[in-house]
């Protein structure tokens, strides 16, 4: 049999279903899923053309399969029996919209062109036959505008100019003013315009209408916004393989009052709450709502205009979320007092919104424990740890106008109009929010580098909102108080601003300030505090089988942190500190000085003598962090660093500074410089190999180290600490700094009357590491893989110069994923592996985990798990997101 390209919906029954995603894409699957029982919606009939269709278009060179043409026909038929219409019939014409749609809903990122099947003669005959000429005329010109934009290129500012300029005429404001005449008028010079632009008639024959627009929407899967999109937002082209082409019936919302258009969340998309939230616009076409060019009315004001509709669709909204078991994003249309449904689709939500929801709905029985924890990105938990304003200050600003809170969180910065100012001014570091009428598709690049975006039209459903809310980024939409005065300037509240001033938005209260509001770090509580709970509840609770063949239990996530970030760990639920970085502890003065001092030593004699200053400043740093986090694993990896980045000397007048600060000649921090410079720091004299040549300098740290821990005992407090060794090539490097380790805190111990253990660890970071595991685990209580050195000694590539080729290697596809990002599982997996496998050999229960840039990453931390490490470690801030993704790894390899 010949392969199925296309598939029936409508006259309670369809060919597809909501599992059809992959082939019909998410709008024909759930519009196939709605019309047939047991949900037989109101859905107006018509056929899907497979996203097969749209990958054979692009491999034979934007052509279409074989038997296409034929199908479409038959289809065409049977819509059109259906329907009791005919495409382009004189007297009573159907009309169509033909829709794009991929397997994941990329809103308004391709095309869609409605009204289709209309000519100079089928729009009399619709005119007659409606008894409404107005409402023909207004749906001809939109399909003028659609079909010349979309499918043909006519730029839309072209056709916008000649409306303006009609409704200039009469003075009049809004699209449903005008009349008959002179929608008349706006026709004829739209074809007019058209003829110039093309250099042909505007297409009268349907057949040449359908088969253009649906080239167009095939086309629309390669347009540049479309691709942008699937950039920012990660979509994978090897699983979201192209479009589907919907086309169905038209329904008309602009047939009069009795008529209209609406977008309908189950639940607020925004907060997360459970109530019906809805905008809807009388008289109106679907895509005035949500290209925002009118703001609409809420739900409200059609349950008093039109009560029985009101509760069809809120009997229709609870009947799709028992059946998606999620929150349903709706359009329909109200054709004269009739209701149809036009789409239905799990609805986008910000970061807290997603995990009210989740939580709700577990609480509602409406979902498991484990469904919710699939449903939230461990990335939208970014949005919920976002800065708020300052509440002290924010109490203090007035506010100079108020739109809708469209996306939650504060936003603060500069003014921009235009997307391209907001690329070109976050490029110099400086922090913009997007002021504009409203935004399109052509805007994401700015919309995405902005704090905030605010337009002064457009509803909570309008492009802006949307898009705002998908990136969690701070939106108010639809503030009539933002006027645009002239090119660069714009006043809110009747107050004047020009590009470049600053402002504040609240996305959460729909504010506008006039102001620097400053802003403060958030917190875990509540849903979030409830949600995270069962993360770390699943993620306790499991067990797994490595592929070496060794179980392993539960799944930690720790933080890399040092003493200023230890707290912020620790209200985001680290179960530890996983890497404490000494050399971080030098930053600051006067810490900074006696480390150089020491670092220029020329004798050991003179070391140890500038060590003794280090060591109650690290003693101090150390016992600071094993209070804060109450008793739970803190890692400290000793001096890893080469120390050439401590005497900084590239110049002369900088050699001179760092002389004068350490009260030497100039010439000997010039040799010193010399003397420390490497060709390649990063393989250079660094790590434990310093404590090979220097073993005073780990010396002091391991004494530093078991004093702050003996405090920390003599105060009763509970500490875990554990020493981890960095760069480790060998195990006669572990196995002679243990010694002299062990040696160290036993003095300690004899000295203040301890019996203080500490586990000794190696840090995995090179190749020969990996394959020495079993050597290397004889001397060690731990392994932590610094994925960061992995991924470079692996691969080869040097982390400070990668930025040169690596975009070549992802754009032609030569690597898929950016291995610092995500962790390799070919490669630098293997090698975690063979580590695991070595390490295990020797100790059954060695304890393993990462503590790289990738122990932050979902896709590493679930890589992580299956590899049979016990935690990962990241920074603080990325604690809540691991602790989720972890949860999501466990829950995944159940499956
Ligand atoms: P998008 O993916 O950008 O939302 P859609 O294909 O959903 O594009 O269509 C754009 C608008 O046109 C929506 O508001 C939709 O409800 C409306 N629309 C689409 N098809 C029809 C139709 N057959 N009758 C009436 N309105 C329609
Ligand atoms: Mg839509
Ligand atoms: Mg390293």
């Amino acid at each position: 049999m010949a392969t199925k390209y296309v598939y029936f919906f409508g006259d309670g029954d369809a060919e597809g279903d909501e599992s059809m995603r992959p082939i019909l894409g998410g709008k024909g699957a759930n519009l196939a899923q709605m019309a047939k029982a047991p949900l037989s919606l109101p859905v107006p009939p018509g056929f899907t053309i497979s996203i097969d269709v749209c990958q054979e278009y692009y491999k034979l060179g934007k052509k279409y399969p074989k038997g296409l043409k034929e199908e479409v026909a038959k289809y065409l038929d049977k819509l059109e029996t259906s329907f009791g219409k005919k495409l382009g019939d004189e007297k009573d014409p159907l009309l169509v919209s033909v829709r794009s749609g991929a397997a994941e809903s990329m809103p308004g990122m391709m095309d869609t062109i409605l009204n289709l099947g209309l000519n100079d003669k089928s729009v009399l005959g619709l005119a007659a036959k409606t008894n409404n000429p107005r409402f023909a005329w207004d749906a001809y010109r939109r399909f003028i505008q659609m079909y010349g934009n979309v499918a043909m290129g006519v730029e839309h500012d072209k056709f916008e100019k000649i409306i303006a300029k009609v409704k200039a005429i009469r003075g009049i404001k809004e699209d449903p003013e005008l009349n008959v005449d002179e929608l008349k008028k706006i026709v004829e010079d739209y074809k007019k315009m058209y003829k110039k632009e093309k250099g042909e008639d505007f297409p009268q024959d349907p057949q040449v209408q359908m088969w253009g627009a649906i080239g167009a929407v095939f086309g629309s899967w390669m347009n540049p916004r479309a691709i942008t999109y699937r950039k920012l937002n990660n979509i994978d082209e090897r699983v979201i393989k192209g479009t589907a082409v919907t086309v169905m019936a038209m329904v008309f919302g602009n047939m009069g009052d009795t008529s209209g258009t609406g977008v309908a969340f189950s639940r607020d998309p925004s907060t997360g709450e459970n109530h019906f939230m809805a905008e809807y616009l009388i008289n109106a076409q679907g895509e005035d709502v949500v290209a925002g060019i009118r703001t609409p009315m809420d739900i409200s004001a059609l349950e008093k205009q039109q009560p029985k509709i009101f509760k069809q669709i809120t009997t229709i909204r609870n009947r799709l979320e028992k059946h998606y078991h999620d929150m349903q994003d709706m359009e329909f249309t109200v054709q004269e007092g009739k209701l149809f449904m036009l789409q239905c689709r799990n609805g986008k939500r910000t970061g807290p919104a997603a995990v009210k929801m989740a939580v709700d709905m577990v609480a509602e029985k409406l979902i498991t424990k484990e469904q919710a924890l699939l449903r939230v990105k461990p990335d939208q938990l970014d949005q919920l740890l976002h800065p708020q304003f300052d509440a002290k200050a924010l109490k203090a600003a007035k506010a100079l106008a108020e739109g809708l809170n469209a996306s939650p969180g504060a936003g603060c910065g500069q003014i921009v109009f235009t997307a391209e100012e907001a690329v070109e001014m976050d490029k110099a570091g400086k922090k913009v929010i997007l002021v504009r009428k409203e935004t399109s598709p052509d805007d994401i690049a700015g919309m995405y580098v902005a704090q905030g975006i605010l337009t002064s039209t457009g509803g909570r459903t309008s492009h802006a909102a949307v898009v705002a809310r998908g990136m969690g980024t701070p939106c108010v939409c639809g503030c009539a108080a933002v006027v645009f005065s002239g090119k660069d300037t714009v006043t809110i509240g009747g107050k004047s601003f020009k590009k470049g001033d600053f402002i504040s938005i609240d996305g959460s209260t729909g504010k506008v300030y006039g102001e620097t509001i400053p802003v403060t770090p958030a917190n875990v509580s509540g849903d979030l505090e409830t949600f995270l709970g069962w993360a770390d509840e699943i993620r306790a609770k499991s067990k797994r089988t490595t592929p070496s063949g060794k179980t392993v239990k539960g799944f930690d996530v720790l933080a890399n942190a040092e003493q200023n970030e230890a707290a912020i760990a620790f209200r985001f639920g680290a179960a530890g500190i996983g890497l404490c970085r000494t050399e971080h502890m030098f930053f600051e003065e006067p810490k900074l000085t006696s480390f150089q001092k020491m670092i220029i030593s020329n004798t050991t004699e003179e070391r140890k003598e500038n060590l003794k200053a280090i060591l109650p400043y690290q003693e101090k740093d150390f016992y600071e962090i094993i209070k804060a986090m109450e008793g739970r694993a803190v890692t400290i990896r000793l001096l890893d660093p080469p120390l050439n980045e401590f005497v900084q000397a590239e110049t002369p007048e900088l050699a001179k500074a760092l002389a004068k600060k350490l009260g030497v000649k100039n010439s000997v921090i010039e040799k010193k410089y010399a003397e420390l410079n490497e060709h390649n720091p990063m393989l250079g004299h660094r790590g434990c190999r310093l404590a090979i040549t220097y073993p005073e300098i780990y010396e002091t740290q391991v004494e530093a180290i078991a004093r702050a821990t003996a405090k920390a005992e003599k105060e009763g407090l509970a500490h875990d600490v554990r020493i981890m060794i960095p760069n480790v090539t060998t195990y006669q490097e572990l196995k002679q700094i243990r010694e002299q380790a062990l040696a160290v805190i036993a003095n300690v111990n004899k000295e203040l009357g301890t019996s203080l253990k500490f586990q000794i660890g190696s840090m995995i970071e090179f190749p020969r590491a990996a394959a020495t595991a079993d050597k290397i685990a004889e001397y060690a209580d731990f392994f932590s893989f610094g994925t960061n050195d992995l991924t470079q000694t692996t691969f080869g590539f040097s982390r400070d110069d990668y930025s040169k080729f690596i975009d070549s290697y992802l754009d032609q596809k030569v690597l898929l994923q950016d291995p610092f990002k995500t962790l390799d599982e070919d490669g630098v997996g293997v090698m975690i592996g063979l580590a695991e496998e070595k390490g295990r050999a020797t100790k059954k229960n060695l304890h393993l985990g990462i503590c790289g840039e990738h122990g932050g990453d979902p896709a590493s931390i679930e890589l992580c798990y299956k590899l049979g490490l016990n935690y990962v470690s990241c920074s603080p801030f990325r604690v809540p997101a691991a602790r989720l993704a972890g949860a999501q790894a466990v829950i995944k390899s159940k499956k």
